[in-house]
Formats: structure tokens, C-alpha cells, sequence
């Protein structure tokens, strides 16, 4: 590089404006690189400012220094490793008090940098007026204002960078006080790390000592592998730190240190660096609001009551309109099943198509009306504080605060679904964290079971529908929250990692973005039930259906329809020579015969395919929990798609009675089944609750994680699932 070309990093927190930033700065001189070793993209542009050559890269966005995550661990590695002359810190001027963590951490590192600070206009909004001067003073450090949206101030950020490269003075690492106790074993620490010269070519003494403390997992490897025995001392000069913080103060060594760089910037910040101009508390609506909403009793109680009138909402106001729908599938089920000549494709269409697929459409208006619901919360904002709050919670259960949005995601309130859950899980930052959310977001109650949860609470708990759905999300929220806790006591053991969150302020949900929300998300829902739901549910149909029952037991059934016309026949001429009773009632009596002779072969037909045989094949075992084997034809089929139970058990259920003058829905007909009662259906709800994750979300875990994990998860849940089942059934049982 010539001589007068000056290298500079922009850091700050994620949002601060970094890349707007860089853009005003750069323009279109930039090009887009990959972090060598991990998946974090970086960029790096040049300008020219007083005659000199300037790079600059964009760091990833970080809270801080320690390496949680792979952004973090990037922006580190390269500070170390590059060594840039000036590093520009920006920090978003509205939100100083939080920034200003990170700068902390810059400080201590001792990199010369400038402090750039944006958002100068938000604040000015906001009431926030800030002694920039006084600042800079306090914390030895330029700083200059600016708005990197509008490019105000930039100029001046860049003259003090380069003035600042112009001193060319070494790297001055900032001595925070940590109290007492922590600050005499760095002491002791750093003096035997700058005795050994013990990584300083990259390093200052404390701040090693600093991250070991700190349980910098980085750094530590880094450590062990240069001087192991050296390392160990180093430890367990820690370890009678950590001993001591633990017995007096009842925290880690880490929390010490947080609590002193917050306590740092405040003893700055509270010296007039801040005036709010004019009453913040009017301004802030949301804090207000936040006041109760998030309130440390009322608010859970708030959330609880929202989630139950959202089901009640979603319950009441859908009722006529699944009514509807069911009606008109049932009158199109009637009117093609009147047309078609009986055979396989009648049965194809009838049995296959239509009432499993239709089953599926019929809750397209429960669905939207939930997801509309859904819609408010979220876009209102609302969701952001159901997190929040739910983050108390989950530390309890050694997830993190990261993990409340792949829960909800994954239909933590009804309606998601786990494969974006899934997905979501890569905000965690701990593998150990992530793999916890992984395994347990598939518990929650996804748009496909949803209808199922319908169905079988419309037909045997109808009294309270609301009431029962908001029971079984708290049950699926339980289950998920205790499983959690076992896998981190035990395959997944280790230390949880920090949570800071941001509230977005509330806002007022607009319609149009409330229909787009719900729309987009609706059809979704209906997309798949056209096109996967359809070929499985043909497959499973076919597994229905073939091999067809044999010669010889047909012949049976149609001897036993002769005879009941033969008795028929006599009937009729005893009838008219007497000449008493109503022929038509005579009449009825054989339709009825017939009908049922039809419906004890469509079940042996069903008994004798491959999806029965299946079915039966599993009785001995899912017996313990209540289910028949035509439960079980529908509950393996929702291992391909959750959706598919409704189906399968809208097929199952009519294979018995494809009769023009009968088209009852699913739900009545499960009631007017000896096999099923209250008890069974709770605990088939249950099964299918938390049993394996349909095949999608199984793939998805795979690749987010690996096939051990994977089958883990579809064997761990399947058995659980069934434990709860049978419980259920059993204790049920014995209640009566
Ligand atoms: P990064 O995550 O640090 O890269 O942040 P971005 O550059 O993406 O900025 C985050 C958001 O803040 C964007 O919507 C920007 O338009 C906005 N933003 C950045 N700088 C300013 C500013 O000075 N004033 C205002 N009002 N908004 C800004
Ligand atoms: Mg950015």
C-alpha cells in the first residue's frame, strides 16, 4: 500500500447506521468479501479525503466485544488482526447509553477511535439534547456528530479520523475499574501475562486477562493452545475469583465486569452529557403503555387474558362461516358422488379428494381469522413484548431470549409454523441454546394442527372451544419449557449467554397491512393444501384402497344383500295380502340393511389395504393409549404433513358410508363412533401434539443441525408423545 493510504473500520451496534455510513462514505467503491473461515460477509471501500487514500471496512454489527457469536467474533479477529489505524465507532445518539458498551470494550482494547455520533436527528425528535463537548471531554475520546442519512457532519468525521491516524501513537488500552476484588486479580493476572510476553504481540495484558475472565471461549482456546501450562494458572487464579464473586456477590466474574462498564458510562452520562428538552414522559407513549403492559405481575396476566381473547375472537367469529363451508364441501360431495357411477374413481374422488382435501379447506376461515389476530399483535407490536416477557421465563428454563421468537414463530400462539421456526433459531448465538430451541419449537401448535386441535375439540369438548385451545397452547408452552430443561441438564449442559433486547415503540396496526399479513400467510395454508396435501392425500387413498378385498369375502357380502332382498321380497307380498302396514316403511328398512351391509364391507376393504394392515399392525401397542387402527392409518399419515389426520380421518371415516342421503360432517360422525369418547380424544390430542415433527421440519433440523439430532428428535417426541397419550388414556380410563 503507498504511504499515504489510511485503513479504517466502522464498528458500532447492529442499527446504529453502520452501512448507511459506509455508503455515504464510499459511494459506489465498495466491494463485498467473505470473512475466510465463516459465513459473515464484510465490505470494504476506498475514498479519497485531503489528498489521501482511505479503506474502510464495515464491520459486522456487534453489542459487544466478546465473542458470542460469529459477527462478534469477526469484527474482533479483525481489529486484532489488521490493526486498523482508526477505528470509527458509531453510535446511534438516541439510544447513547447502550451504545456506548461497545465503545467501553473499544477503549479497553485500547485501538485509537473516533466516535461518531449518529442519529443526531431522532434524538432532536425525541427531546434528547446532548452536550457533544462534554462527551467528548469525559470520555477522552473525539466525538462528532452526525446524520448518516442525510450525510450531515461526514466530513467532519472524516477530518478527525485522519487526524487522528496522523498521531500514529500506539494502541492505549483504557483501565476500567472493576471493583475490589475483581481488579486485584487482573492485576495479578496481567502482571504475569506481560512477564511471559504472553500473546502481547496481539493483546494488552489486561485485556487477556479481561476476556479469560470473562469466559471468552475464543480467547481461552487460543490460550490453552499457546502455553497450556501457563493457561492453567491463569485459571486458577479465575477460579478463585469466580469462587469469591460467587460466595459475596452471588454472580460471576462476567457479571461484575457488565455492571461496572454500565456503571462507567452512567457516572459519564449522568455528569449533563444528556438534557431531555421537554417532558420525556409524554412523549413516550410506548413507555407508558409499556409501564402496565410489561409490568412484572399484571403484564403475564395482560398476555394471558390477550391470548384468550384472541382464541375467543378466533373461535366465535368463525363458527358460521367453517359451518358454511363444511355445508357447501358436503353438498359438493353429495352432488359428484350422485353423478359418477360407483367404482374406484368415485371412490378416488369422493373419499380421496374431496373429503380429505376439503377437510383441510374447511378451516380455511378458522385459519384466517387466527392469523388476522395474529397480525394485530404483530404488527401493533405487541409481539415484541410477549417476547420480552417471556424471556424471564425461558432464562429459568435454559433457553434464551433469542428463542421466544422461533416459539411463536413456530405457533407459539396457534397458526405458525415449525420449518420458519426453525430457521429462526440462527439468531441464537450459543450452539448449545440453539439446539435446545431446535428440538423443542416443533412442540408448538403449527397452522396444521390447528384444525385437528378444532376438529377434535369441536366434536367431544364443544362446551368451551376457547378455552380449551388456550389450554392446549399452555400445555404445548409447558411441555416445550420443560424439555428444554432436561435437554440443558443433560445432553445439552452449559452457561447461558447475555440477552439484550430492544422494544419497538407500538404503533397502530394499519388495515391494509393487517389484510396483507393475513392474506399472505392464509394462502399459504390453502397453497398447500392444492398441491402437497392433494398428492398425499391421493397416496394415502391408494394405500387405503389396494389390494382390494378378495373374490371370496366380496361374494360373501353380496350373498348377504340377496338374502336381505329375498326376506324383502317375502315381506312385501306377506304385506300386500294382508294388507295393514305402510310398504314405504318396509322399504326404508331394507335401505338401511343395505347400507350397513355396504359400511361392513367398505371397513373390511379398508382393514384389508395396506394402510389398514399398517394400522392393525400397530394396535398392540397404540392400544395402551386408546387408538384404533384407523387412528393410527391418520396419524401416520401426519408424518408426512399434519394437515394430512384430518384427511386421512375424513377418508377413513367415509370409506364406511359413501351414501348420497348421508353426508355428516367428520366431527359427528367420530361422535357417533363407539371407538371414540372425550377420553380418547384428549388423548389423541395430546399424540399428536408433541409427537414427531412432520417431514419437512425433520429435513429442515437436519440441515440446521445434523441427522443425529434429526432422528433424536422424531424418536425423543415420538415416545414422549406417546407416554402422555397413554397416561391420558389410562388415568382417563380409570376415571371413567
Ligand atoms: P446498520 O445495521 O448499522 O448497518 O444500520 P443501517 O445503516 O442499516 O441503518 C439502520 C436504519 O437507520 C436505516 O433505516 C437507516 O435509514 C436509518 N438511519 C441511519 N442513519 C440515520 C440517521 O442519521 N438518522 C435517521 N433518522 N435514520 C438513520
Ligand atoms: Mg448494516
Amino acid at each position: 500500500m503507498p504511504e499515504s493510504t489510511i485503513t479504517m473500520a466502522l464498528a458500532g451496534n447492529p442499527n446504529a447506521g453502520k452501512t448507511t455510513l459506509f455508503n455515504d462514505l464510499t459511494g459506489a467503491r465498495q466491494h463485498v468479501g467473505n470473512y475466510p473461515g465463516v459465513t459473515v460477509d464484510y465490505k470494504t471501500g476506498s475514498l479519497r479525503h485531503q489528498g489521501k487514500e482511505i479503506v474502510i471496512t464495515d464491520l459486522p454489527g456487534t453489542y459487544s466485544m466478546t465473542a458470542y457469536s460469529a459477527e462478534e467474533l469477526v469484527a474482533r479477529d479483525y481489529l486484532i488482526r489488521e490493526r486498523p489505524a482508526v477505528v470509527i465507532n458509531i453510535v446511534d445518539a438516541s439510544n447513547l447509553e447502550r451504545n456506548l458498551y461497545l465503545t467501553c470494550q473499544l477503549l479497553e482494547l485500547g485501538i485509537p477511535i473516533v466516535i461518531a455520533l449518529n442519529m443526531m436527528d431522532v434524538a432532536k425528535d425525541r427531546g434528547i439534547e446532548i452536550a457533544v463537548e462534554k462527551l467528548a471531554r469525559l470520555i477522552e475520546t473525539p466525538v462528532v456528530p452526525v446524520v448518516a442519512r442525510s450525510g450531515v457532519g461526514v466530513k467532519d468525521l472524516l477530518d478527525a479520523a485522519v487526524a487522528l491516524a496522523a498521531e500514529h501513537h500506539a494502541w492505549r488500552p483504557r483501565v476500567i475499574s472493576y471493583g475490589e476484588d475483581v481488579d486485584a486479580a487482573l492485576a495479578e493476572m496481567s502482571a504475569a501475562i506481560e512477564k511471559r510476553g504472553f500473546l502481547t504481540d496481539s493483546y494488552p495484558p489486561r485485556y487477556t486477562a479481561v476476556k479469560l475472565l470473562e469466559n471468552d471461549e475464543q480467547l481461552a482456546n487460543l490460550s490453552a493452545a499457546t502455553d497450556p501450562n501457563f493457561t492453567r494458572e491463569l485459571i486458577e487464579r479465575m477460579e478463585k475469583l469466580s469462587e469469591h464473586t460467587q460466595k459475596t456477590l452471588d454472580v460471576y466474574p462476567e457479571a461484575v465486569i457488565a455492571d461496572h462498564r454500565y456503571g462507567y458510562i452512567k457516572s459519564i452520562i449522568r455528569q449533563g452529557v444528556i438534557t431531555r428538552a421537554y417532558d420525556s414522559s409524554r412523549l413516550y407513549a410506548s413507555d407508558k403503555i409499556d409501564k402496565v403492559l410489561t409490568h412484572r405481575l399484571l403484564g403475564p396476566l395482560m398476555m394471558l387474558a390477550i391470548l384468550y381473547a384472541l382464541y375467543t375472537f378466533t373461535f366465535s367469529w368463525s363458527e358460521y362461516p367453517v359451518a358454511w363451508l363444511e355445508a357447501g364441501i358436503g353438498a359438493i360431495s353429495d352432488m359428484v358422488s350422485a353423478r359418477l357411477p360407483d367404482g374406484l374413481i368415485k371412490s378416488l374422488v369422493v373419499s380421496g379428494i374431496i373429503e380429505g382435501v376439503g377437510g383441510v379447506f374447511g378451516f380455511v376461515p378458522l385459519i384466517m381469522f387466527m392469523f388476522f389476530g395474529i397480525a394485530i399483535l404483530e404488527d401493533s407490536g405487541y409481539l415484541a413484548r410477549v417476547a420480552f416477557m417471556m424471556d424471564r421465563v425461558f432464562r429459568i428454563f435454559g433457553l434464551h431470549g433469542s428463542s421466544v421468537m422461533p416459539f411463536i414463530v413456530s405457533g407459539g400462539i396457534a397458526g405458525g409454523c415449525a420449518v420458519p421456526g426453525v430457521m429462526a433459531t440462527r439468531t441464537l448465538r450459543s450452539p448449545k441454546e440453539r439446539l435446545a430451541t431446535l428440538l423443542t419449537v416443533p412442540f408448538m401448535n403449527c397452522g396444521a394442527k390447528v384444525p385437528v386441535l378444532a376438529l377434535l375439540i369441536g366434536a367431544f369438548f364443544s362446551e368451551h372451544q376457547a378455552r380449551n385451545m388456550f389450554l392446549f397452547t399452555m400445555l404445548a408452552w409447558i411441555m416445550a419449557l420443560i424439555t428444554a430443561k432436561l435437554l440443558r441438564l443433560t445432553v445439552l449442559r452449559g452457561e447461558p449467554t447475555p440477552f439484550v433486547m430492544e422494544l419497538p415503540p407500538y404503533r397502530f396496526p394499519t388495515l391494509r397491512g393487517l389484510l396483507i399479513h393475513t392474506w399472505e400467510r392464509t394462502w399459504q395454508y390453502i397453497k398447500k393444501a392444492g398441491t402437497v396435501i392433494l398428492a398425499i392425500s391421493i397416496v394415502l387413498w391408494a394405500l387405503m384402497t389396494f389390494p382390494k378385498l378378495d373374490a371370496a369375502s366380496r361374494d360373501g357380502f353380496d350373498r348377504e344383500r340377496d338374502a336381505a332382498k329375498v326376506v324383502f321380497t317375502q315381506e312385501i307380498q306377506d304385506e300386500a295380502a294382508s294388507e295393514r302396514e305402510d310398504i314405504s316403511e318396509t322399504g326404508q328398512s331394507l335401505r338401511d340393511k343395505l347400507a350397513a351391509i355396504d359400511a361392513r364391507e367398505a371397513e373390511a376393504g379398508l382393514e384389508y389395504s395396506v394402510a389398514g394392515r399398517l394400522g392393525r399392525g400397530f394396535e398392540p401397542i397404540s392400544r395402551w393409549a386408546g387408538f384404533d387402527w384407523r387412528t393410527n392409518i391418520a396419524l401416520l399419515g401426519g408424518v408426512a404433513a399434519k394437515e394430512v389426520i384430518v384427511s386421512t380421518l375424513g377418508t377413513a371415516y367415509s370409506m364406511g358410508d359413501i351414501d348420497p342421503d348421508d353426508s355428516r360432517s367428520l366431527a359427528s360422525r367420530l361422535q357417533a363412533d363407539p371407538g371414540w369418547n372425550p377420553v380418547t380424544a384428549a388423548a389423541v390430542l395430546v399424540f399428536i401434539m408433541f409427537y414427531a415433527p412432520c417431514f419437512v421440519t425433520v429435513v429442515c433440523i437436519a440441515r440446521e443441525s445434523s441427522w443425529k439430532w434429526a432422528a433424536f428428535s422424531v424418536c425423543f417426541n415420538t415416545v414422549c408423545a406417546f407416554l402422555l397419550a397413554a397416561a391420558v388414556f389410562q388415568i382417563g380410563a380409570f376415571l371413567g
